[in-house]
This record gives structure tokens, C-alpha cells and sequence, in this order.
């Protein structure tokens, strides 16, 4: 239903995420229908996936137990949006890490401090072994919750993006592998949800998935900052798609996304300006019918 990011061809987007992390475009290879946003919600979560997790509100399984999938808010007319940041590290970037390449981006956390805008953050528990200051820091903020990107940022079903593939049968222990890695850091405000790399999933995952009691959350708004160049285009992808309701997927390093500071500042003021209030993931997960 969704196409590419619109400021790169299919190819070029694929060429680019292939090997890399960040990859916020829609799911080739997945299924990103926005589906299971239906009126029924549970709510509190009850956590089993972990002790730690906060309570949130997710929506009630899907056929054979199978994990929801949660794509955007009630189109109800209330003007709210949710950004997303994703906070992508795989396994093997610590060495670029260790050589100065930064994966994560304090100034984007900082602007959204400043300027009061909620957000949900998809940590990978790579990131937060490699930035655990900022990553407690994040989740001991009220205005964001951390969410789980799997531990590190490989694919749940092929192809996607040429990213290397989590085992079969080893899903749902990744997903794990990635609350530990927040319970070791000590990350506080985890919501019970979970964003498939690159968006990528299908049946069978969902399926194996579902035990995990977490809902997984795709996006109605691709912002394509992912090895974006300029802000200005970024800001504009979004603003021409963002519909009351919507879930918007950025991604929060610097490394593959260096303009989504600017884009945010862009963004925000102008949301504001036609009305649009900002809440996190939980808060349309929990707003009741569609
Ligand atoms: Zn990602």
C-alpha cells in the first residue's frame, strides 16, 4: 500500500539500507498493512514478557494468539500524532563506534526536551549497551518511553533490506535479549512494544511471536530521514502525510539520520501551528475505538 520513502527511488532506498541500520522505510518484504487497530484494547498491559515493563496499554492478540500489529491512532478527527525515533545499533558496529562514529544523537533528545514533545524511542539493546547513560536518561524522562527495536537490528523475515536474519525459532529470544539489555542499564519507563527492523514480519513471526505479549507498532508516516542529506525535505515528507492519529518513524543516530534534529524543529512548530498535539505510542494504543 505504501511505497518507498518518496525522496529515494525503491532501489536506491534498498541500496542504502542494505547492510545498514536504519531503514525506515515501509516493509518491503513485510506486511505493513495497518490491521488490529480495531476497537478492542486491553489496558493495563499485564507484562508478562518481563517484570520490568511498564504497565501500557496493547492491543488484545491476533489469530492463534499471534502478536497485534499496531500502525496508527483512531482517525477520529483529534489531532494527534506520535513520533517515533528509532535507536538503531547492530552487533558488529561497535568497532565503528570505538572509532568515533556515533549511533546515537543528543542533540535530537535535547530539542525535543526543549520544545516539550513526547516521544516514543525504538531502542535496540545494542544501543543500550553502547550508550546507557543516554539510554537511562531517555526512559527516566516522562515525556518518552522506550520500546524495544529487538537487540540488534536484524531482520525477523527475509528479504528486508539485506539486513542479516535473527535464527528461526530465536525471535522472541532476541525480543528478550533486548529487555535484558534495558533491565541491565538500567532503563526505566519500557513499554511493552516492539518494532520490527526495517519493519519486516510476516504470519509465521507474528505467530511465534505472540507469546512475548508485546504489540508490535509500524507507522502510517515514513519521515525518510534515514541517510537523508537536507532537514527541509524530511520535514516536508511529513507534514504532507501526517493525519490525526499517526505514527511517524524517524530514527534517533546520527550516524544513518543527521538531519532529524533540524527536521524536527522544523516539524514541530508547524504541527502545533495547524492544531496537532504530540503523545507517545501508548497514548493512541490506549485512546479506545477507532
Ligand atoms: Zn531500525
Amino acid at each position: 500500500m505504501r511505497s518507498l520513502s518518496r525522496s529515494l527511488a525503491p532501489a536506491a532506498a534498498l541500496a542504502l539500507c542494505a547492510g545498514l541500520t536504519a531503514c525506515g522505510s515501509s516493509g518491503k518484504g513485510g506486511d505493513d498493512k495497518p490491521r488490529a487497530v480495531g476497537p478492542a484494547r486491553t489496558a493495563p498491559a499485564s507484562p508478562s514478557a518481563s517484570p520490568s515493563l511498564s504497565a501500557a496499554p496493547t492491543l488484545p492478540a491476533g489469530p492463534g494468539g499471534a502478536m497485534p500489529v499496531f500502525s496508527h491512532g483512531a482517525r477520529d478527527g483529534r489531532k494527534r500524532v506520535a513520533l517515533t525515533f528509532d535507536a538503531d545499533m547492530t552487533s558488529d558496529q561497535g568497532p565503528r563506534a570505538a572509532r568515533g562514529e556515533r549511533f546515537d544523537n543528543p542533540g535530537l533528545i535535547a530539542t525535543l526536551r526543549t520544545l516539550k514533545v513526547p516521544a516514543t524511542v525504538f531502542m535496540t539493546g545494542r544501543w543500550a549497551e553502547q550508550y546507557p547513560d543516554e539510554a537511562r536518561s531517555i526512559g527516566a524522562d516522562p515525556l518518552f518511553e522506550v520500546a524495544n527495536h529487538s537487540y540488534s537490528h536484524h531482520a525477523f523475515t527475509t528479504p528486508c533490506y539485506g539486513l542479516p536474519t535473527v535464527p528461526r525459532g530465536t525471535a522472541r529470544a532476541d525480543v528478550e535479549r533486548a529487555f535484558a539489555a534495558f533491565r541491565t542499564a538500567g532503563v526505566e519507563h519500557v513499554v511493552p512494544y516492539f518494532r520490527f527492523p526495517g519493519g519486516c514480519h510476516d504470519d509465521a513471526t507474528l505467530r511465534e511471536m505472540g507469546p512475548a505479549k508485546v504489540t508490535a507498532v509500524q507507522w502510517d508516516v515514513i519521515s525518510g530521514d534515514a541517510f537523508a542529506k537536507q532537514a527541509q525535505p524530511v520535514a516536508a515528507q511529513v507534514l504532507s502525510q501526517v493525519k490525526p492519529g499517526s505514527v511517524v518513524v524517524m530514527h534517533c543516530t546520527r550516524s544513518a539520520a543527521p538531519t532529524t534534529e533540524d527536521a524536527v524543529k522544523k516539524i514541530v512548530p508547524e504541527l502545533r501551528a495547524r492544531g496537532y498535539e504530540f503523545v507517545r505510542v501508548s497514548d493512541l494504543v490506549g485512546a479506545g475505538p477507532s
